[in-house]
């Protein structure tokens, strides 16, 4: 028999977790929210929100290192590098070699045991490149 609010925990973790792998947009806990809300109608934005934070202590999702306001998620954890747009704030995967050498680099530079390292990449999307011609100021 399972202990029934370890099993409610246990079963929204679930949910919140399947939610994230189903989109690639990484999220904000509003946002997750706004999924998660869809199968658990009462569940609250604190609960997600702690949910979210305890997941990532723990290694099973993300926590995003890149700029902006909000936090954001991911269900990705293989080390990968993201893209953000500067004009919507919107952050994508970016298919590109992890670089190994540069721990190496930075181990020598710093003499840390260097344990991972984070690239965001900035730019316009193509949406917002686009957008940005026809509506020139100028
Ligand atoms: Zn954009
Ligand atoms: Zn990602």
């Amino acid at each position: 028999m399972q202990e029934p609010t370890l099993m409610r925990l246990t079963t929204q973790r679930q949910i919140i977790l399947e939610e994230l792998l189903k989109v690639s947009s990484h999220p904000t806990a509003n946002e997750v929210y706004d999924m998660v809300r869809k199968r658990l109608p009462r569940i609250g934005l604190g609960t997600v929100y702690r949910n979210l934070e305890l997941m990532a202590e723990t290694g099973m999702i993300l926590k995003l290192e890149v700029g902006g306001t909000q936090k954001r998620f991911d269900a990705t954890i293989q080390p990968h590098y993201h893209i953000r747009c500067l004009e919507c704030g919107k952050v994508d995967d970016i298919d590109i070699a992890v670089q190994q050498d540069i721990n190496e680099a930075a181990a020598q530079a710093s003499q840390y045991q260097i344990l991972g390292h984070h690239i965001e990449f900035t730019g316009l999307c193509v949406d917002c490149a686009g957008s940005d011609q026809t509506a020139s100021i100028n």
